[in-house]
């Protein structure tokens, strides 16, 4: 069967390099059972996991790829989706917890994330190639490469910077570097502070990074204490998960 043609807009870079493959794959977690892989492709990474005793679903929006994948590959049909990850509602399909796996497609990798976080009661674990520049970011928990999605992830997940890609094991290759990083559910189970102000407050301190955050959180009513003021007297970048969560719980 002809290799699928590379598609620049659903951000198609086939890895080539096997042994890296396997490797990717041998990051989850043998324990776990129900695995996602998003973004199949050619099924580089799915010839690895299928020999595992495991349960496997694709989720590829590419037609093409899906005819590729059904005839190469020996799977039940129903665990081949077609469709777009991003409106896929993950829990109609399982009711255990799942690990997702994939190269995944650049120009979606935030919205992962997101919806990885949104999605955090089901999803374990997370291995997952990104732009390097992009794996840095959401494994750095303190400095200034850190963003507002970095924060998020690492409430719930421990992250983990597994290995550097080279432009030139894809093909196409892509323009930047690559990196994949590991995800791993830690154990909190939930906020032990308003969710959505939490998010606020971050969004906040992110988007004026420059200044501290007594003047970037000014909108804010806070109740005062020593190691509030002490906080605010720093920057985004220097605070820890815990340090956003005190704030947030100071908030009246
Ligand atoms: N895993 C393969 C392909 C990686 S390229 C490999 O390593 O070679 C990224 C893949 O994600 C492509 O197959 C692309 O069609 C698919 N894709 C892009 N957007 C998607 C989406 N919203 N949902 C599911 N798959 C998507």
């Amino acid at each position: 069967m002809k290799p699928v043609k590379a598609k620049k807009y659903l951000g198609q870079h086939f890895l080539k390099d096997n042994n890296l493959a396997q490797e990717i794959t041998n990051l989850l977690n043998k324990e776990h059972q129900n695995i996602v892989e998003i973004g199949p492709g050619m099924g580089i990474l799915t010839k690895f996991l299928i020999t595992k005793k495991i349960n496997l679903k694709l989720i590829e929006i590419d037609l093409e790829s899906i005819t590729y994948l059904k005839s190469n590959f020996e799977m039940n049909e129903k665990n081949i989706i077609h469709g777009d990850f991003l409106k896929t509602d993950i829990k109609s399909y399982f009711n255990q917890k799942i690990s997702i796996i994939g190269n995944f497609p650049y120009n979606i990798s935030s919205q992962i994330l997101f919806k990885v976080y949104e999605n955090k009661d089901l999803i374990d674990e997370v291995v997952g190639m990104f732009q390097k520049e992009v794996a840095e970011r959401i494994s750095s928990t303190t400095g200034k490469k850190r963003g507002i999605l970095s924060v998020l992830i690492q409430v719930f997940y421990k992250v983990e910077y597994c290995l550097t890609i080279s432009e030139n094991s894809f093909n196409p290759p892509p323009k930047v570097k690559s990196a994949v990083i590991k995800l791993t559910r830690n154990r909190r189970r939930k906020l032990d502070c308003n969710e959505k102000l939490f998010k606020q407050i971050i969004k906040s301190a992110y988007n004026q990074r420059r200044k501290t955050l007594r003047n970037a959180l000014k909108s804010f009513n806070l109740k005062m204490n020593d190691e509030i003021n002490h906080l605010l007297t720093l920057r985004a970048e220097k605070l820890s998960v815990e340090d956003f969560i005190k704030i947030t719980k100071s908030v009246c």
